[in-house]
């Protein structure tokens, strides 16, 4: 649906609450600051909405126009969401063919009515799931503009993240919901029409009021500053619920008469946990709350400190999903299942809402980086004092090497809208980019990841970072060449296969042969225990990698390993000792998708000869 109208300007504008440190790599990022008003009406579903935006061009780039989402238009029956997910091979379940059965009083829609910008009406296209503004003037570097919209929603059935009437009951989940400026950042515009995938967006200040029907509960983006008492158009009793978030990407909320909340503070945040008053799932929510703040407490020393005043957990929407803030999820879980989901959703804080990277173009750097923090943080919580060694990253990587030997995997470069199959995406978005983060502890140790972690959420906090950006922190945490290692994660679907091909003893020596059997090259750990319970730890470099991590005690460094040579052997003096065991990775950080030939045992019970091969 489009329409245009032209008028001239009177120039306006609208200062924020707050400004955006600027000096940022590139060296700026745009900044949209919105002030919204919006009427819900929950007889039909629909709400009226009227927002002031101040844009300000920050970029070196004049621009004659701007885009916007229009989220809502994807549900309406042959939407390119409905189209995708209706030709698939593996459509998501909560969405099949349900949008083009929706009746049409179900359908979402954002109807533009008036666009003026600096006062002046203007010309706009609604195009599907975008808005096309034209600026009646350029609009250059360092200048701002003030965008003025009143626009008519209708509220989805809920089928993806945003709707009324969740499967569990819960009236209004308003994500996605406004017009929405798109990113225009050193890469250009990010248009992408709205598939049901992943965000991004502008860093901007929000001043909100939400006027629903006396007696709903309201969860949102950012701090409550008033409620007010009011009357609706239809001459009911109201509440103007009024919120204000700075320096965020996005808001979110959500609303239902049944809404009750509870809240705890750590380290100086308010946690706030909103929930359908329900006995069956009542006492998961209230015991759901020492874990958040558990939780919260644990990624701020691991990652570094959550930036924002409020977190609040909400039920709502699909299962969870992140938004600044807070985060929809779906309340009827074990508390396992709860805390897992919250713990996922919140640590998507720190990569989907502070560091903000491109999700679109790069999905691994926030799911693969949420899910690794998301693993360390639930093995905190739910230490098992049975299985101190246990791996929390071992279903990320099993996924990953499973999907890999399918030959169904797909680089994680490809953008998150464009994967062949669902399952890719999740695969690549989710397991390879946990294993991209755990996995570089075999390359710089450990401990220097950890650090380099910390260092990039504080360096790269609001600021948009891609992937070199990510590579160079780790650089120079390590003093390392790291290149190679970006580009097959990133660029191919190389796996890595090393084995010990065979082991030998030749009087005073020990001789073992390695190998590398598939494409990637990595550098290589290797442990031979002895007979009396000691052990021999081996690092070897790659040429490439111009150095080496620090070693451990006692640790033996090998020749660097050139990649180009498939093979590698080793000799290791045996001090009249015989070889129980020669193991490759032995902590288990490579995702070698053949773990198999990493290991050659002697059973030293029974006659054998010294050697063995795979
Ligand atoms: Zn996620």
């Amino acid at each position: 649906m489009s329409h245009f109208r032209l008028y001239f300007l009177t120039a306006s504008l609208f200062m924020g609450l707050f400004t955006v440190c600027s000096a940022q790599y590139p060296g700026w990022q745009q900044t949209a600051d919105y002030n919204m008003n919006i009427v819900l009406d929950t007889a039909n579903h629909q709400y009226e909405g009227a927002m002031v935006v101040t844009y300000i061009n920050r970029s070196p780039e004049t621009l004659n126009k701007v885009f916007w989402h229009l989220f809502f238009n994807a549900f309406q029956p042959g939407s390119m969401m409905d189209v995708r997910s209706r030709t698939i091979s593996d459509p998501d379940r909560r969405v099949g063919s349900r949008i083009v059965e929706l009746p049409e009083d179900e359908w979402g829609w954002q109807r533009i009515e008036s666009v003026k910008v600096d006062g002046t009406e203007v010309d706009f296209l609604e195009d599907g799931t975008i808005l096309e503004v034209i600026l009646p003037k350029p609009l250059r570097p360092g200048k701002s503009v003030s965008f003025e919209l009143a626009w008519k929603a209708q509220v989805p059935r809920q089928i993806r993240r945003s709707g009324w009437m969740n499967q569990e009951g819960v009236e209004y989940s308003m994500t996605q919901w406004y017009p929405k400026l798109c990113e225009f950042d050193h890469h250009g515009w990010h248009s992408n029409p709205y598939i049901g995938r992943e965000f991004h967006g502008v860093w901007g200040n929000y001043d909100v009021i939400l006027q629903v029907p006396a007696g709903y509960g309201v969860a949102a983006t950012g701090v409550n500053t008033s409620q007010r008492s009011i009357t609706l158009p239809d001459g009911t009793p109201g509440v103007a619920h009024r919120y204000k978030a700075a320096n965020v990407i996005d808001f979110a909320w959500a609303a239902d008469p049944d809404f009750i909340e509870e809240a705890v503070e750590v380290d100086g945040i308010t946690m706030r946990l909103v929930h359908q008053a329900n006995p069956e799932i009542d006492s998961n929510w209230t015991a759901l709350a020492d874990y958040a703040a558990r939780a919260m407490a644990y990624i701020n020393q691991d990652i570094g400190k959550y930036p924002y005043p409020e977190y609040s957990i909400v039920q709502g929407g699909d299962g969870g999903m992140e938004y600044p803030m807070l985060t929809l999820i779906t309340g009827g879980r074990s508390l396992r299942s709860l805390v897992g989901v919250t713990v996922h959703e919140m640590a998507h804080s720190w990569f989907q809402a502070v560091v903000a990277s491109n999700e679109s173009l790069h999905e691994w750097m926030d799911e693969g980086f949420t899910s690794w923090a998301e693993s360390r943080c639930m093995a905190h919580l739910f230490a098992d004092p049975m299985k101190p060694e246990s791996n929390p990253h071992q279903w990320a990587y099993a996924g990953y090497i499973n999907q890999h030997l399918s030959g169904n995997e797909e680089p994680l470069i490809t953008h998150a809208d464009h994967y062949k199959t669902n399952r890719a995406y999740g695969v690549a978005a989710y397991s390879k980019g946990e294993v991209l983060v755990e996995q570089l502890g075999a390359v710089v140790g450990t401990d220097v990841r950890d650090n380099g972690m910390r260092t990039y959420f504080k360096e790269w906090s609001f600021k948009h970072p891609g992937p070199h950006d990510f590579k160079r922190v780790m650089e120079r945490e390590s003093g390392l060449e790291l290149d190679w290692y970006f580009q097959y994660m990133m660029h191919t679907t190389d796996a890595i296969d090393y084995a010990v091909e065979s082991v030998v003893a030749d009087g005073d020596a020990l001789n073992i042969s390695l190998s590398r059997r598939a494409n990637m090259p990595m550098p290589q750990d290797v442990k031979v225990t002895w007979e009396d319970g000691t052990a021999t730890l081996v690092h070897i470099p790659l040429v490439m990698m111009r150095g080496h991590r620090s070693l451990g005690e006692g640790e033996i460094l090998g020749q660097d390993w050139p990649w180009v040579d498939p093979t590698y052997q080793l000799t290791l003096p045996t001090h009249n000792l015989r070889a129980v065991k020669v193991e490759l990775d032995p902590e288990q950080l490579q995702a070698d998708i053949h773990r198999d030939n990493n290991v050659i045992e002697f059973d030293l019970t029974k006659a054998q000869e010294a050697h063995q091969s795979h």
